[in-house]
């Protein structure tokens, strides 16, 4: 093995910027940002302290190292985590993703968003997420396999069907949760193996995946919309949207919105930024994307900036990229009347406070994009029963779950005269409260 790839340490690690495309500033503290939502819905509901600081900290933090053998022979060391941040209301469910910018801080406060998600849709799971530190567009799908099993290896006596369940994220799909899932099997006995499928959600439909499942993150941000247009009498037909981010969340919201008439002007990734007034094809750029690994070059699509895309003319924004892409210079820029957060906490607290005085709203993350957690939550089910539910069932439940959960935060902002997020984080977080306070805190 060669001693020059060390692991790298997650918790020293800080992301670089990307020049042109992600913010020019170094990225904030996204754990630190989450627990600020947190502080201010617990005030809101007057949480009691003792919660309150319990919820402010992760249960478990797993850090592993792990070799792994690369196609031409060598052998290079990786680093993963598992972030378990609380499960009184249920196993800790959250992604896995694979990224070179992954930090256990962006970790920590993905996997509360995860504790908060679940809670806000009355799901009975708690909150984690995981990562590995490397850039899967750098490496063959035969490495990919060899770090997905090495890493489901190293994290198995701390993942369980009844214990943590990972999911898809930025930079893993279908395919790497078979993979996941097919190396935990292995693992169990022979006795328990086939109990053992839903150590994982997002998996591919022969492996026991969910019907609706791959679009259901996308399909989730069109109900809120569509609940946010009725409630405004804002007839969609017509309309436009600007999509940051046009992998799995992107490019489902894009083609579901087409049925409706809302067609995609600009869109970006992050390799550049593409615009065309009259709308690019989801279809056709979702295929170019497949191809190419990226939006830009896509011919009908001029190139813009990363400036010029947040200062787009459109009816509504979609964030479906990374966190903390939204900051005070894009709040201002901004020219959408809506913004439905597809990626997990893309906006900073600073924005948020200047989108609020413009009259923008915000469909918060944990609300606008918890379509995948509840077509997880169905796979799962699914799995624990040994059914299969047809397509429309699954996308009859989550369209009822998603209008549901949507009408209880606006409802619960209008009364308490909350903005969105607050109101969603206060929901989840009072849901949370009552089972502590039901139970106790042992001894
Ligand atoms: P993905 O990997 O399929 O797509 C990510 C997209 O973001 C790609 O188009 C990528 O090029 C782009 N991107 C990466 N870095 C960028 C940068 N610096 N600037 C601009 N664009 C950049 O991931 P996904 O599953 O679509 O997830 C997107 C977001 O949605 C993440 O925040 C994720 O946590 C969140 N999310 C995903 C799901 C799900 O079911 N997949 C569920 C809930 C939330």
């Amino acid at each position: 093995m060669s001693n020059e790839i060390a692991a790298t340490d997650l918790a020293q690690l800080n992301p670089p910027s990307v020049p042109g495309h992600a913010t020019e500033a170094p990225k904030g503290n996204l754990g630190a940002i989450v627990n600020q939502h947190v502080d201010r819905a617990c005030r809101a509901i007057h949480m009691p302290d003792e919660i309150t600081a319990i919820l402010a900290h992760p249960k478990n933090e797993i850090i592993v190292h792990f070799p792994v053998r690369m196609d031409d022979g060598s052998f290079r060391m990786f680093t993963g985590c598992r972030v378990q941040h609380n499960n009184i209301l249920g196993p800790y469910k959250g992604g896995i993703r694979f990224h070179q910018d992954v930090t256990l801080d962006e970790v920590r406060g993905l996997a509360s968003a995860m504790t908060w998600k679940s809670a806000l849709h009355d799901i009975p799971f708690g909150g984690g997420k995981g990562g590995v530190q490397f850039d899967p567009t750098k490496h063959s799908l035969a490495e990919i396999e060899r770090i997905t099993r090495r890493f489901t290896h190293a994290l198995a006596g701390s993942i369980g069907p009844e214990y943590d369940i990972p999911a898809p994220d930025v930079g893993t799909n279908a395919q790497v949760m078979n993979w996941l899932m097919d190396t935990y099997m292995n693992i169990v006995g022979a006795l328990d193996k086939n109990a053992m499928r839903r150590v994982v959600t997002g998996k591919s439909i022969p492996c026991g995946g969910s019907l609706g499942r791959e679009a259901a993150t996308g399909q989730g941000v069109v109900h809120c919309l569509v609940e946010w247009a009725r409630d405004r009498r804002f007839d969609l037909t017509g309309k436009t949207v600007a999509i940051q981010g046009f992998g799995n969340v992107g490019s489902f919201t894009a083609k579901i919105l087409s049925k409706l008439g809302v067609s995609t002007v600009a869109t970006g990734d992050y390799k550049g930024y593409i615009y065309n007034p009259e709308g690019l094809n989801p279809h056709k750029l979702a295929e170019h994307v497949k191809r190419t690994g990226s939006v830009v070059d896509y011919k009908h699509g001029r190139p813009i900036t990363r400036d010029e895309f947040f200062a787009i003319e459109c009816d509504i924004l979609v964030p479906a990229a990374l966190e903390l892409e939204i900051g005070e210079k894009e709040a201002h820029a901004i020219k959408a009347k809506v913004i439905a957060e597809g990626a997990n906490g893309p906006t900073y607290p600073e924005a948020d406070a200047i989108l609020n005085d413009r009259g923008i709203t915000v469909i918060p993350d944990i609300l606008a994009n918890s379509g995948g957690v509840t077509v997880s939550y169905y796979e799962w089910l699914q799995n624990k029963r040994s059914e299969r539910w047809e397509e429309e069932e699954v996308l009859g439940r989550l369209e009822r779950a998603m209008k549901r959960t949507y009408a209880h935060v606006r409802d619960f902002a209008y009364e308490r005269k909350l903005d969105f997020r607050t109101a969603a984080y206060a929901i989840g977080l009072e849901r949370i409260q009552k089972a502590y306070a039901d139970r106790g805190i042992w001894p």
